[in-house]
């Protein structure tokens, strides 16, 4: 068969290919527990289902236009005014089908082929394979500390000729880290000295802990209008509000940018499915408590999930100070993190994301949106399938396990 260059060099989204293994392992009755995904348990808002529902119920489902109902570009103003002090006009805003396609048409309307896109190690998976699909070249930069955050000199050495855009996420997928202030401050600057976009993805930004308020990127530009500045900043309702099936996300940014995008997903897919947008109008424009009761539930999962793996010698771990994600280094076992990942799933049933995926070898993703009995046991049988000074069998059930591999 014969396929194009660019569909020979794009891979599989490793988190979603974790989530079908899971589904089949459970499917055959395994008792598989799944610390690899990346969406909450919880249910979605009531205010998104009866939006939702209310729609539905009239059978009249038609096309949208391109950039999104008025009503939900309404919520998303009101919503930006609310948490980003700024009010951006319709023609600012893009509804898209999830964060993710907001992010590739925007993609799509910048890069010139063989332009560049920097972004921090380690990165959401997905950011090298659709600068790839946009013909662009993505350009990781990790910090030489070994840490998960870089420097700015170590971002703007990577600036060249070629570089058109960075990309930054906080709190980072997947390493749950919230970037300081002095970096996202420092990278807006960069980025409007050197003339670049700068891609703000805020999937996370109200999942965040300890009452921190979530970073405002706005804060640190000194640009004068949205339209005078290229910083475009991507939300979503799939994270916050659970509703990540509805495929809903959006981005604001300055007109010419944001009509480009409509051009290129008109053409794509046309607007987001219609029962989705006002299951998202519900939610943004529903009561509230869904997130704060998300946010300290996902606390309360991070707590018990360092506690677990703080009992762990030999497991680094730096606390993730949003997400529902932690970073673990567990080299001291295994360097190899695909290797680990698969011994873990193949050994104990349990579902991890290798590090490499993430550009940091050594590390394991592990989430934490699951239940504490979910957090409990997979950390425990981990723990028994690494450490040699546990006990040579575990039960799984009535299933008796013996450790031969270690
Ligand atoms: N950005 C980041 C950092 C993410 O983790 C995700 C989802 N895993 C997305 C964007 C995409 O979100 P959506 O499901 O709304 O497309």
């Amino acid at each position: 068969m014969s396929l194009s260059q660019l569909a020979k060099s794009i891979s599989e989204s490793p988190t979603l290919k974790l989530n079908e293994t899971a589904a089949l392992l459970r499917d055959k009755g395994e008792p598989v527990i799944h610390l690899g995904g990346g969406e909450p348990k919880s249910k979605a808002p009531i205010d998104a289902i009866v939006s939702c529902a209310s729609l539905l119920s009239t059978g009249d489902v038609k096309y949208t236009p391109a950039d999104g109902i008025p009503a939900l570009k309404k919520a998303i103003i009101r919503y930006t005014e609310e948490h980003y002090g700024r009010q951006p006009a319709a023609e600012n805003v893009i509804a898209s089908s999830g964060a993710k396609q907001s992010i590739m048409v925007l993609l799509h309307a910048i890069l010139d082929p063989k332009e560049e896109v920097i972004f921090p190690v380690p990165y959401w998976v997905s950011y090298p394979e659709m600068v790839k699909l946009a013909g662009g070249v993505p350009v990781p930069v990790a910090a030489r500390s070994g840490g998960f955050e870089p420097t700015i000199e170590e971002i703007a050495e990577n600036v060249g000729i070629y570089t058109k855009a960075i990309i930054i996420n906080s709190p980072n997928n997947p390493s749950g880290a919230v970037y300081s202030d002095e970096f996202v401050a420092g990278v807006v600057e960069l980025c409007e000295k050197r003339d670049l976009y700068l891609i703000m993805d805020d999937t996370y930004n109200r999942l965040i802990f300890e009452n921190r308020k979530p970073t405002n990127v706005y804060d640190f530009s000194h640009a004068l209008s949205l339209d005078s500045s290229k910083l475009v900043v991507i939300n979503c309702v799939s994270k916050m509000y659970a509703m990540t099936g509805f495929r809903i996300g959006w981005a604001v940014g300055g007109k010419q940018v944001v009509r480009a995008m409509t051009n290129i997903q008109s053409q794509e897919t046309s607007g987001p499915a219609a029962p989705s947008q006002w299951a998202a109008v519900g939610a943004l424009n529903g009561v509230q408590s869904c997130v704060e009761s998300l946010r300290l539930t996902l606390e309360n999962n991070r707590n018990v999930m360092m506690r677990r793996l703080g009992g762990f010698s030999g497991v680094k771990v730096v606390k993730p100070g949003g997400t529902f994600y932690c970073f673990p280094d567990f080299s001291a076992y295994e360097k190899d993190s695909q290797k680990l990942c698969h011994l873990l799933l193949d050994k104990v049933r349990v579902v991890t994301v290798p590090g490499r995926e993430f550009g940091m070898e050594g590390h394991l993703r592990m989430s934490f949106c699951g239940t504490i009995k979910e957090i409990t046991e997979g950390v425990e049988r981990i723990k028994w399938a690494l450490d040699p000074e546990a006990p040579n069998e575990l039960y799984l059930g009535d299933r008796k396990l013996v450790r031969d591999w270690r």
